[in-house]
Formats: structure tokens, C-alpha cells, sequence
């Protein structure tokens, strides 16, 4: 039996998909991208901007009237809007973020599969596990603590058995995700932090690569890098969510934290990944940004030593402190928003030059008879001669020629 996911927002969304299709698949159903072909169809939701909103509510609605499949609506837009999306679409499922996590049995009922075929779609090497769910702070702007509730971490031994599980099926790099990742092993008893954590996981047989995702600022220490610097399966590419340069605008974002702890958190990390990826996240056109305060922040991030920006410009979620606020007028962010991916722009043609010339360590985590494809230890995406039969995912790959801020070419070293 066939099935479709559509997936929008954060990396423990793609986390979530992720599991489902394996642990759907080992259960004999079969991903297809083609919705006409199949019995049922996932969509995995996402409220943390009212495009993220947008779009996978649009998605719904592709869904409900172009294809015949049974459709199941899951996450963060369901926690939201379901009395809505229920009268709406009467036939669909919906499982908000508490229920979903038992949306594979419930899957298995709705839709019992007809054969046994076991078919693999995924190129088995990179895994996203999702071990931190949920968010205690308290950001003006942000939806998500309400949807998602407090912070909860997947138990370390349940970790631990998830990459067994997987190393086994054959992935080699593991990328742990959260809401705040950060945050794991915080609400545990006896508590337990992220660190704890990833010195078991590197340990593991078939573990060859530990990738963090977003870290948050305020639990970064001197020696939270020191430590991780000492692990050498860790991923050197780091992402951190800074949202503004601006000390004003991070006070009213209500994060507690200032923009010299940035600097000095980036300072720690040169000093023991001098060649690190490091990226940020960052808002613009928060209300009330001023122009001094929007140069703030670009002063900010021409002092700060980062590789990338992921820019999301302000929208006001319902509900939220930021949403009661004066919105910027549009036309005014929008500016702002494209002055700083231009800068990110140029931040990762930089970097990715920097690395022509020199040799990554990676995984290949596609191949078709034209070229293959290598995720190296610090992020790059590099395609390079297909390696047919090269069944041990993991390789060092030399960067010959930057083809766009997103691709490079090099070859197998
Ligand atoms: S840390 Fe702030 S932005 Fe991140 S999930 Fe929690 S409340 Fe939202």
C-alpha cells in the first residue's frame, strides 16, 4: 500500500517524517511522491510563521480537492485550528503533537497494509532523531511553546536504542533535533544534559557522524565547547538561534540574553573549530525595529564570525506578546529581509571558497548514474563522480569548484 507526506517547517518536523516512513516501510507500506497513486497521505503541519501556516494549509486544500487518497493532518496547525480543520475536511484524520506520537499504530488500523513489501526509499545515511520536544521559555514572538508545551525529553536509554536501531538499518550520521535541543535532559530525573548525551551516541558502532541542530545561546558554556571539541564524530557545523544583533529588539524578543554573549559564544567556538560552519537564525522586522536597531544587527553580523543566515522575516503569530504589537509596515521588512539574506549570501559563497582546494570527511547520501552525493562533516553539499558499489557511506571528498552557495563539485579523495 502506497502512502504520500508533505512536511512542512522545523527540523523536528522532518525528524517526525523522517521515523514515520521508516518504521511505515519496515511495516511493508511504500512511499510514492505521486498522490494520485496513493491509498493515504500524510501531512505533517507547521504554525511557527503564518507562511509556514499558510502554506501547509494550502497543502490540505490541494489535497482535499485533487486527490482521492484518505488524508492524515498531524502537528502543530491541528493543535491550533482543529475544531476549524475538522468541520472543514470531515473524512481527514487530524493527531495533534501529543497524539501524534502514536500515529504509526494508528496508521497500521486505519489502513492495514495489503502486502508485505519491504521497500527502502531512502538513500539509508543520514537519520534526523527527534529527542527533545517542547519549550520553556518564553520568546514574545513565539507560538510554539503553546503548541508544543513544556520542555520533554526522550529518555537517554530510549535514544540510545533509536540510533542502535538505525545504525543497524545501516545510517551513519545522526542529526539530533528539538524544539530546544538545547534544553535536553533538563526535565529529566536524575537531570542529564545535552552533552551526556552525545558522548554516548558517538560511541555507538556504526555512529559515524553526530550533527547538533539549532543551539540555544543561553545554555552555551566555555566548556560545553571545550567538551564537544574533545568528540571527534561531532559534526563541525553549528547553528544558533540569535535572532537580532540588536540588545534592544533581543529584550523585547524577551530572550534574556545579549548580543556580547553571541560574540563571545562564537569567540569560544573559533577557538576550537578555527574551520567550523557556524550559522545563525535571525528575525527582521520585529515591531518596533527601529533603522539604528536594524543596523545593530548588521554591524552585528559584520563583527560576528558566522558562515550562514537562515532570515525569517517577523509575523505576528495569534496569541503571542510580539502579535499585540505595531507590526512594521510590510514593504520596510521585506528590505531589511533581503539586505540580510544578501549578506548570508555572501557569507556562504565566502566559506564555501575558503574550502576549494581542501578534503572533508562525509557521507554520501545519494547516487543516481549521473553523479553522487556527499554531506561533509561541515555541512557542505558536494556532488561528485557516481561511486557505484561503494556500500560504506562514509568517505572524505576533496572540494574542487563551488557551483552556487548550496552545491559544490569535487571528487572522492
Ligand atoms: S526558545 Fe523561544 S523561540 Fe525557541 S521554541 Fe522556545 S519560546 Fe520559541
Amino acid at each position: 500500500m502506497k502512502f504520500v507526506v508533505e512536511c512542512f517547517g522545523c527540523r523536528s518536523n522532518q525528524a517526525e517524517v523522517q521515523e514515520w516512513i521508516i518504521e511505515l516501510e519496515k511495516r511493508g507500506y511504500q512511499l510514492t511522491t505521486r498522490a494520485a497513486e496513493a491509498a493515504f497521505g500524510i501531512i505533517n503541519t507547521c504554525s511557527v510563521t503564518e507562511k509556514a501556516e499558510r502554506d501547509a494549509l494550502r497543502a490540505i486544500q490541494r489535497a482535499y480537492r485533487h486527490t482521492a487518497a484518505r488524508w492524515i493532518v498531524a502537528g502543530c496547525t491541528v493543535n491550533r485550528a482543529r475544531a476549524t480543520l475538522e468541520a472543514k475536511y470531515r473524512d481527514y484524520f487530524f493527531f495533534d503533537n501529543r497524539q501524534k506520537r502514536r500515529l504509526v499504530e494508528a496508521v497500521c488500523e486505519l489502513f492495514p497494509a495489503d502486502d508485505r513489501l519491504v521497500y527502502h526509499s531512502a538513500f539509508r545515511s543520514r537519520v534526523f532523531l527527534k529527542v527533545q520536544d517542547g519549550c520553556n521559555f518564553r520568546c514574545s514572538y513565539c507560538i510554539v511553546p503553546s503548541l508544543r508545551g513544556k520542555a520533554q525529553s526522550l529518555p537517554r536509554k530510549d535514544v540510545l536504542a533509536k540510533v542502535r536501531h538505525y545504525a543497524g538499518l545501516g545510517y551513519r550520521e545522526f542529526v539530533l533535533t528539538g524544539i530546544n535541543l538545547s534544553s535536553y535532559g533538563y526535565d529529566l530525573f536524575p537531570r542529564e544534559t545535552l552533552l551526556d548525551l552525545v558522548v554516548e551516541v558517538q560511541h555507538l558502532r556504526g555512529v559515524e557522524i553526530v550533527r547538533l541542530s539549532s543551539l540555544d545561546p543561553r545554555f552555551i558554556r566555555y566548556h560545553f565547547v571545550r567538551e564537544l571539541a574533545a568528540m571527534p564524530k561531532v559534526a563541525d557545523s553549528f547553528h544558533f538561534s540569535f535572532q537580532s544583533g540588536s540588545d534592544a529588539v533581543i529584550r523585547r524578543m524577551n530572550r534574556g540574553i545579549r548580543s556580547a554573549e553571541y560574540l563571545k559564544i562564537l569567540s569560544h567556538f573559533r577557538e576550537y573549530y578555527p574551520e567550523a560552519n557556524l550559522g545563525a537564525d535571525l528575525i527582521v522586522g520585529f515591531p518596533g525595529e527601529s533603522e539604528k536597531e536594524f543596523r545593530e544587527t548588521v554591524a552585528f553580523l559584520q563583527e560576528a564570525s558566522l558562515n550562514y543566515l537562515h532570515v525569517f522575516p517577523f509575523s505576528p503569530r495569534p496569541g503571542t506578546r510580539a502579535a499585540a504589537l505595531e507590526p512594521l509596515p510590510a514593504p520596510l521588512v521585506r528590505a531589511r529581509a533581503a539586505e540580510l539574506k544578501e549578506l548570508g549570501l555572501q557569507m556562504k559563497l565566502a566559506y564555501r571558497d575558503r574550502c576549494r582546494g581542501r578534503t572533508f570527511p562525509g557521507i554520501l547520501i545519494e547516487e543516481n548514474p549521473h553523479y553522487a552525493l556527499v554531506v561533509t562533516r561541515n555541512f557542505l553539499s558536494v556532488r561528485v563522480p557516481p561511486v557505484r558499489g561503494y556500500k560504506k557511506r562514509k568517505l572524505h571528498v576533496r572540494v574542487e569548484r563551488v557551483l552556487n552557495e548550496n552545491l559544490c563539485e569535487g571528487k572522492i579523495a
